[in-house]
């Protein structure tokens, strides 16, 4: 679906997946040279069942990144691609772990990203994501080494992948190791999973929620969301393609951002869930009936609660 974008103003985008963003025709290139099995898998369907099948439509583009060169252009191109969506602030996230296939160093796989944020036409940060499915000790040499990059262009921590089967509570190290090198921190929560999965994400005390759409379940959790002050970053396509809502107009974002939660939204994947920043925009206002006070509003509380210096 393509909606008419309402209001082209400058944009902040929080949520921004490197793997699930590479640019089509990059994608493509790289598997011609390196004789990758074609054709791709990099869009999910609109009747996607579920987040675990949302995933696979990241396995591809995570074969073909396993070069410096490779995620240095697929750094910047995301940069690029933002800047042209009207995007002037993007916190790109990856997981560091998952592009050592081919023997690079966890440290290769941050500066190859890092360069290529450092020439993305945008002021772009980068969140380090830990993954749920590996284990605790792994995550926290992540943690140690990511924190050696702080202020030098990582500025999050993050908990990404497989929800409905990965709790985040032992990954409790982790966090903590963050924390103590200076990371800001955030968790995956709430996209594939009850309430009580973003309650277990508060406990880390991340500051931000990727997702959070279950929480609108939860009375007294959108209660504490509120007195907490924690932000949510939602996706609503993303979001519907994992069937975290049934149907798109089933998105909670306007009642969450009505009951006084602080509210923002991205693309998450730009090519995995086919949208855009302002594509997401549109749908908040024309499927979702958010008004313009309120569009403005989840940009503003995006910039609020940037990473970035
Ligand atoms: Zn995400």
């Amino acid at each position: 679906m393509t909606v008419a974008e309402p209001f082209p103003w400058p944009r902040a985008e929080l949520h921004s997946h490197l793997d699930g963003s590479l640019r089509p025709a990059t994608a493509e290139e790289l598997a011609r040279a390196e004789g990758h099995r074609l054709p791709l898998q990099l869009v999910a369907p609109p009747d996607c069942p579920s987040q675990a099948a949302f995933l696979t439509y990241f396995d591809d583009p995570l074969d073909l990144l396993q070069t410096e060169a490779a995620l240095e252009r697929a750094a910047r191109e995301l940069g690029e691609d933002s800047a042209a969506d009207g995007v002037d602030y993007l916190e790109v996230r990856w997981a560091p772990l998952l592009h050592r296939r081919r023997g690079l160093s966890t440290a290769s796989v941050i500066e190859a990203v890092l360069r290529g944020l450092a020439a993305a036409p945008l002021e772009a940060w980068a969140i380090v994501c830990a993954m749920r499915h590996h284990p605790v000790e792994d995550n926290v040499e992540l943690a140690r080494l990511a924190g050696r990059y702080a202020g030098r262009g990582v500025v999050g921590f993050d908990l990404a992948g497989n929800e409905a089967s990965w709790p985040a509570a032992p990954q409790r190290p982790a966090f903590e190791a963050a924390r103590a090198a200076d990371l800001h921190l955030t968790c995956h929560a709430g996209e594939a999973g009850p309430p009580a999965n973003v309650e277990q994400a508060l406990d880390l005390g991340v500051e931000r929620i990727a997702h959070g759409v279950s929480a609108a379940r939860d009375a007294g959790l959108v209660a504490r969301l509120r007195s907490e002050g924690v932000v949510l970053d939602l996706c609503p396509t993303s979001n519907w393609k994992c069937k975290a809502v049934p149907r798109l107009e089933d998105h909670p974002l306007p009642r969450l951002v009505r009951a006084g939660v602080r509210c923002t939204i991205s693309t998450d994947s730009r090519t995995a869930a086919a949208t855009t920043l302002g594509q997401e925009y549109a749908i908040a206002h024309r499927v979702l009936g958010m008004n313009e006070a309120e569009l403005r509003q989840l940009d503003r509380t995006a910039r609020e609660a940037r990473f970035g210096p």
